[in-house]
Parts: C-alpha cells; structure tokens; sequence
C-alpha cells in the first residue's frame, strides 16, 4: 500500500509562503534597463556589426576572396571580386571586394568570418541596433559597411603609395596618403571623367557620396 505524502506546512501557511517570494523580491536591486534612453556600453569585444576597414591611406584592405563568405555558418555573406587597375584601384594588391553585402535577417553574430579573413579588412563594431521591419534594409552593402574616413585618408579608389607595394602596407609602411594623392573616377560604377573636378581628379564628387 502505497504512503500518504507527509505535509509539511499546515494548509492555511501555504498562500503566505507563496507571498514570502513577492515580499523578498520586493527588497531586491532592480534589474530593469531604461533601454533606449539609457544605453547599456557593451563589452570592448562584443560582437555586433561588421565594419570593412581601411588601410591608412584610405585603400580597402578587402582583397575580395570569398573565405569569409565560405566560413560563414548562416550563408549571409556575398562578395564579388574584381581586378584593380591603374585608372582606378580600391586596394594594394591585385584584386578588390567589388560587391560585399551581409545579410542581417541570417547572420548569427558568431564572428566565424572576421576569425577567417586573412586581411583584418573585416571586424566587428559595438553597435548592436539593427532591428528593422524591412527584410531589403537588412542586406547592407559595402557602402554602408566600409569604415569611415579618417585624418590622412583619401576615399577609393586611388593609387597605391608611390614606391610602395601590397607587401608594405601589410608592414606598416604606409602611415597616410601620398601628398597629392586625388581620388580617380570611378568608371565601373558608372562615373564620367567630365564629372571630375578642377584638379582632373573625381575628389569633390567622392566626397558627396
Ligand atoms: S558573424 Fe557569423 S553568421 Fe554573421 S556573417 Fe559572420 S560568420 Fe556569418
Ligand atoms: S572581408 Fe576578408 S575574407 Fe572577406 S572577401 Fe574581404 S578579404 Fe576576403
């Protein structure tokens, strides 16, 4: 014959028992964030969106291979590739990141491509709000994705540092860019040369994209 369970408490103790978590709760430090008024500062290496970086002189460090697209778990990265040439190069070396886009309704956040990128042309930055309702908006393209400008920067595409080659900017041979350097004309995406400015370079137009 099976035991009678023992009660522990006397049947009227119950409901006050189960206050007993309320009242203590009460009394405890309060955890609710204020989010978005006050924004929490995130850990220095939290993971959140990538950024395209820039050597020095403002030429992309993309070379345009594709390992970190082949590394991704959650298939949200697509590059095309493309050749530079004298008239009008993005990077150091042969080849450059034509199309770069990351797919934000899959990407995971894992940082399996930044660990896969053989440049450092891609990390990841602090900001963390990219909620949006647009499923379009949460493809962001490499305009959106390529670091700023900094001081001694040039925007793409320009030429390589006189005397320099691809190996040098990887040594840190390069600091800024080259006194005179002009941003060129952009032909494969559709600019003109007559839409260069005074100095015979695109410099103006550039700088308003
Ligand atoms: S963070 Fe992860 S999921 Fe997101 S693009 Fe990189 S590899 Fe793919
Ligand atoms: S971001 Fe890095 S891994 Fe991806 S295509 Fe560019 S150079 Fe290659």
């Amino acid at each position: 014959m099976a035991e009678e369970p023992k009660e522990t408490k006397p049947g009227f103790q119950n409901p006050v028992a189960g206050f007993g978590v309320t009242f203590r709760a009460m009394f405890k430090k309060r955890l609710t964030e204020q989010y978005p008024e006050q924004k929490k500062t995130t850990a220095p290496r939290f993971h959140g969106r990538h950024q395209l970086n820039r050597h020095p002189d403002g030429l992309e460090k993309c070379v345009g291979c594709e390992l970190c697209a082949w590394a991704c778990p959650a298939d949200a990265i697509y590059v095309e590739g493309a050749d530079n040439t004298d008239e009008e190069r993005y990077s150091p070396g042969e080849r450059y990141g034509r199309v770069y886009q990351i797919n934000y309704a899959r990407c995971i956040l894992c940082g399996l491509c930044i660990e896969a990128c053989p440049t450092r042309a891609l990390t990841m930055t602090n900001e963390f709000e990219l909620a949006d309702s647009s499923r379009a908006n949460l493809i962001y393209t490499k305009e959106q994705l390529l670091a700023g400008l900094e001081e001694g920067m040039v925007d793409t595409p320009h030429a390589i540092y006189p005397g320099m080659d691809e190996q040098d900017y990887y040594r840190g041979l390069v600091a800024e860019a080259a006194p005179g350097t002009v941003r060129q004309v952009a032909v494969s995406k559709g600019e003109q040369p007559q839409m260069a400015g005074p100095s015979g370079a695109a410099e103006e137009q550039g700088a308003d994209e």
